[in-house]
């Protein structure tokens, strides 16, 4: 099995069983993406605890690369400090626009680097990192929510006082 063999093998099951799919509670930001020439969609939830991703949760339709790179993103994003999942994106995001060409690190993007050689293909680029910008927006509009909440800080959730 050569390495090309090897990243379809890692790309396909994670389409075939996606890890930490869902939509679920509780959540400060989310997202909905739209790659309009694939047709993948995706509404992703993050949640954060204090500096850190507790949940990231997601529900998309659509290729298989789009689905596949969601999952490796749950894996590489869910319970990291939201530092680290920064560098991961910027790396994730510095790899996809290698044009095929980058250097993909094991160690910090694990199963990500079977999507290398995906960035040969623009058209694929957008189905690879779908998920991706609905993090980057979800977890905006949740740090967006924390300051909020820390401004009107007596009663941010709306509860019962
Ligand atoms: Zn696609």
């Amino acid at each position: 099995m050569n390495l090309d063999e090897l990243y379809q093998e890692v790309i396909l099951d994670h389409y075939k069983n996606p890890r930490g799919v869902g939509l679920r509670d509780p959540y400060e930001g989310e997202s909905h993406q739209v790659n309009p020439t694939c047709g993948d969609e995706i509404t992703l939830r993050v949640h954060l605890e204090g500096d850190k991703v507790a949940d990231v949760s997601y529900d998309n339709v659509g290729c298989s690369i789009s689905k596949a790179s969601a999952s490796v993103m749950y894996e590489l994003l869910d319970g990291v400090d939201i530092a680290t999942a920064q560098e991961r994106l910027d790396e994730f995001n510095t790899l996809m626009s290698s044009k095929g060409q980058g250097e993909a690190n094991e160690e910090t993007l694990e199963d990500g680097v079977a999507f290398a050689g995906v960035s040969k293909y623009p058209m694929r680029v957008k189905c690879a990192l779908l998920g991706w910008m609905a993090f980057k927006d979800a977890l905006i509009k949740a740090q967006a929510t924390d300051n909020d909440n820390s401004e009107s800080a007596a009663n941010p959730h709306g509860g019962v006082q």
